[in-house]
């Protein structure tokens, strides 16, 4: 019998360019699959068309292989994905996990937990809203980086939806569906999504799907130790030489890299020497408090 093939990816949503935060992950993501003899590929996960910014998508592409990082396979996009979504949406609906949700934000706690109003039906007289996905078991899982991570989503979200209110479906429920169609067996990706992922293995299990290996990398912190995000635009790393970039990032996931090298030496190094026992076990790391 043939080993299953180890397939990584990167996820970005066209939210806006590619920044250092954002890089880290491609890095890891990338080096964890191809190290391996991997594959490693690309998803678009555009769809949010309120939170997007025209020309992101080719622009994060562009910038990925400028960088010296290109996909094995044609970029997926969530956007043509709709239909598999709704398979899945049906599907939960069918076998009773997942049900109509009249909850509009001001019927919601403080604590944003959903206290299970609709679990039973909707009640006389309201209308269907959004969908939930009824969580009845909790998910301790291992994480490759971080250790155990015991976070459990009927304490931290109750039943989540996965379509919203809006019409649209929520990433949680696109992202299983697109792990298990494009047969990924490892996410890389920031600790900022740890709380996705127990609520990711929870749908995973209830549609039947294998869940892949976890990887979540420190998120990046900016000086004053907030999160790096598309919106801040704070960081010109990508902008700098493309080595700039390779090196910076490899040392923010605690390699070694060598100095003076080109691009091309760069990454054969970094395949050969990638070890992510050396990334740092840590939820969130600033670029200069690791260096000290
Ligand atoms: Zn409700």
């Amino acid at each position: 019998m043939n080993p299953i093939p180890v397939i990584g990816r990167f996820a970005p949503s066209p939210t806006g360019d590619l920044h250092f935060g954002s890089l880290v992950c491609a890095v890891g993501s990338f080096l964890e699959a191809k190290s391996a003899g991997g594959k490693w590929l690309l998803r678009i996960e555009d769809i949010d068309p309120p939170r997007e910014v025209a020309g992101s998508a080719s622009r994060i592409i562009r910038d990925l292989q400028r960088l010296g990082m290109e996909a094995d396979d044609p970029v997926l996009y969530q956007s043509n994905r709709l239909d598999a979504y709704q398979q899945a949406l049906d599907r939960l609906l069918e076998d009773g996990l997942a049900y109509p949700c009249a909850c509009s934000r001001k019927d919601l706690p403080a604590s944003g937990i959903y206290p299970g109003t609709c679990r039973e039906g909707i009640r006389a007289g309201r209308a269907p809203r959004s969908i939930r996905f009824r969580v009845n078991h909790s998910c301790i899982f291992s994480d490759g980086i971080q250790g155990e991570v015991s976070d459990l989503p009927a304490d931290s979200s109750g039943d989540f939806v996965i379509r919203r209110a809006d019409g649209l479906f929520a990433y949680q429920l696109a992202v299983v569906v697109d792990d298990h169609f494009q047969g990924v067996t490892q996410v890389v990706r920031g600790a900022d999504l740890l709380d996705s992922t127990s609520r990711q293995i929870c749908l995973q299990k209830a549609l039947g799907f294998d869940a892949p290996d976890y990887l979540h990398l420190p998120v990046v912190l900016s000086g004053d130790g907030k999160k790096l995000s598309k919106r801040l635009r704070a960081d010109p790393v990508i902008h700098q030489d493309p080595v700039v970039s390779i090196t910076k990032a490899l040392q923010f996931l605690g390699q070694q890299p060598p100095d003076g090298c080109s691009l091309e030496t760069l990454w054969q190094w970094a395949l050969k020497h990638w070890d992510k026992r050396q990334v740092p076990a840590r939820r969130a790391l600033s670029p200069t408090a690791m260096k000290a």
